[in-house]
């Protein structure tokens, strides 16, 4: 039986009408607002009358109201009690992380990360917060328990790995974290609608809204799903970090993100269902192909078992085109002569992109570091977009594949 459905969830928010009876939502636009009775003001910058706990808005870096009920429809998907907004999935990473973690406490991190978590883990956060990070294979359970220490305060890992696709036991990571009294936070940006972390025993989800829940490439932001009690935090007028450090959404652009979440559940199905045909028959082909709805993947099964299947496995698949030079020769032609998608970083557009990642967004690692993770140098990761007809898209790649002579 059915439990939890995403899509069903983010449906049962109460529709939010326009002021004049419109039936979209109105964008708030204000950046200060007003109150009727001069002596509630304190009670709001006490912190005890904000919006999240049925009060009044403020001022346009603490609760906007668009981007509010962006927030809450996400929480909803994630099956998270609050969520809040920021400008982009690093704010929303780093705003995470600073709430939870003082001055020298430490993070316990996968090891293949988005390249700029990475960064910030690794290089930026010592150098300012001496928050310092241990980076470890999260599969392995003894690699993450010798790695905690009396000052530890987070595991983090993304629900599947860019760019290897390898998928997190959020379960077993869970049990690891409550045993030491640590949070779990984990970054779903590749994966909405397929995982619910927080359902599985992850403490916060962060999400990029600029790959698939926005789906068109052209807005930058982020979000934050979890408890009220560490949404609130976030925005402590004293201590929170999205309302001191200031990553804040602008309400249009929680509007025009707001716009895109009915078809979310729509577009992942494509793109899913897309990418687990162009894997299937690169396999078949004989090619090196990454992909977890694989029956070959090394972990199609914990995959399979963790996920809302209806959503398939995702839209991301890796090509190993064996060297750098090929990879890029076959990018080429894949975009010039074939028509097939574009050279670029990012993911989740509708049109297809490529990019290879070890010299894109995982060259903030060393070259040990890749081969640890598993990032060979021709690695070309697709993120397979849903415009054309399939077919037509297939032997775009055949094309591009021929040209050179994969
Ligand atoms: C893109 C991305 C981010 C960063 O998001 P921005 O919106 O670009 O700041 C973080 N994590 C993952 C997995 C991403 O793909």
């Amino acid at each position: 039986m059915k439990t939890f459905d995403p899509c069903a969830e983010m449906a049962s928010v109460r529709h939010e009408f326009g002021e004049h009876g419109g039936v979209n939502m109105s964008i708030e636009a204000s950046t200060t607002f007003t109150v009727m009775h001069a002596d509630t003001m304190p009670e709001i910058f006490r912190g005890q009358f904000g919006p999240e706990t049925g009060g009044c808005y403020l001022y346009g870096r603490h609760f906007n109201p668009t981007v509010f009920t962006l927030g809450r429809q996400l929480a909803a998907m994630e099956g998270a009690e609050s969520g809040y907004c920021s400008s982009s999935g690093m704010s929303a990473i780093a705003g995470a992380l600073l709430q939870i973690c003082s001055h020298a406490e430490h993070i316990v991190a996968s090891h293949t990360l988005y390249g700029g978590t990475y960064a910030l883990l690794k290089d930026y956060l010592p150098r300012v917060t001496d928050i310092r990070t241990t980076f470890v294979d999260v599969s392995d359970p003894d690699k993450i328990e010798a790695a905690i220490t009396t000052r530890t305060k987070v595991i983090y890992v993304e629900s599947l790995a860019n760019p290897t696709l390898v998928c997190a036991d959020i379960p077993k990571l869970s049990q690891i974290a409550k045993k030491h009294g640590l949070m779990l936070v984990v970054d779903n940006t590749f994966t909405p609608m397929i995982f619910s972390p927080l359902k599985m025993g992850a403490d916060v989800v962060v999400h990029s809204l600029t790959k698939y829940i926005n789906g068109a490439s052209d807005i930058i932001g982020g979000a934050i799903l979890g408890s009220k009690e560490f949404i609130s935090s976030l925005m402590d007028l004293h201590q929170g970090s999205l309302m001191l450090l200031g990553p804040t959404m602008d309400p249009e652009v929680a509007f025009r993100v707001h716009m895109r979440l009915p078809h979310l559940a729509i577009r992942m199905k494509e793109h899913s269902a897309r990418a687990k045909f162009f894997a299937e028959r690169l396999a078949q082909r004989g090619l090196d192909v990454i992909y977890p709805g694989l029956p070959g993947h090394r972990q199609f099964d914990l995959f399979s078992s963790l996920c809302h299947p209806e959503y398939g496995y995702g839209g991301i698949f890796a090509l190993d085109a064996g060297t750098e030079e090929r990879a890029n020769q076959l990018m080429e032609h894949l975009q010039i002569q074939c028509n097939f998608g574009f050279i670029a970083v990012s993911l989740g557009y509708f049109e297809t992109l490529m990019s290879c990642s070890g010299s894109s967004t995982s060259s903030e690692l060393s070259d040990e570091e890749k081969r640890e993770s598993g990032i060979t140098p021709g690695l070309i990761r697709f993120s397979i977009g849903l415009t054309g007809d399939l077919e037509q898209r297939w032997q775009q790649m055949e094309r591009g594949l021929r040209s050179v002579g994969m």
